[in-house]
């Protein structure tokens, strides 16, 4: 989606260069959501973008695990019309904590800001599954697996995108003396 693009490249959120990953790993991308988030307009944008593939996928309660999932459950329950928390990890467990809860039968879309390989959205389900919910499916900003995820539940994205990632000693910008970037940096 041309517009996504041009949207997280001019945020600075979507980077070329030579980046080292949390993971270790290196990429000749990197991405980061939650700038293109800080804007609320923008974030709005892709809200409605979301309700319109939507279709009428209605959920009575937006969940999102935190933290890269807090605004964007937040937006897309404003967008939506519907209540919207977050989970959170609670001694390495995700949990729904500060009295939030949800009812059995309720129909819940759980949003994740970029999924790479669907572990967060993943522990939400379960989670929700434990509160016996009807879960609709997962709304992602990010599939940064271009279309391969498998959460056992439908899923919709905004923008895929599979950025290349190398071992350190595979990385071919390291083999060529090509120096690291700091995020920001260019
Ligand atoms: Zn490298």
């Amino acid at each position: 989606m041309k517009n996504m693009e041009e949207m997280f490249a001019n945020t600075g959120a979507l980077q070329k260069g030579h980046f080292r990953l949390t993971s270790g790993l290196h990429s000749d991308t990197y991405l980061q959501c939650a700038l293109v988030l800080q804007y609320p307009d923008k974030a709005r944008q892709m809200a409605e973008q979301m309700a319109e593939k939507l279709g009428d996928v209605r959920p009575d309660v937006v969940v999102g695990p935190a933290m890269g999932g807090v605004t964007w459950a937040y937006q897309l329950g404003l967008t939506l019309g519907c209540r919207a928390l977050f989970a959170e990890r609670s001694e390495d467990v995700m949990s729904l904590r500060r009295g939030f809860s949800v009812k059995p039968g309720e129909k819940v879309l759980v949003a994740e800001d970029v999924s790479t390989t669907g572990g967060s959205a993943m522990e939400v389900i379960r989670l929700l599954e434990g509160y016996r919910a009807n879960i609709l499916g997962v709304a992602l900003i990010v599939d940064r697996t271009a279309g391969k995820l498998d959460f056992g539940f439908p899923y919709w994205s905004l923008y895929q995108i599979e950025p290349k990632v190398w071992r350190p000693a595979d990385c071919p910008q390291c083999q060529a003396g090509i120096p690291t970037d700091k995020p920001g940096s260019r």
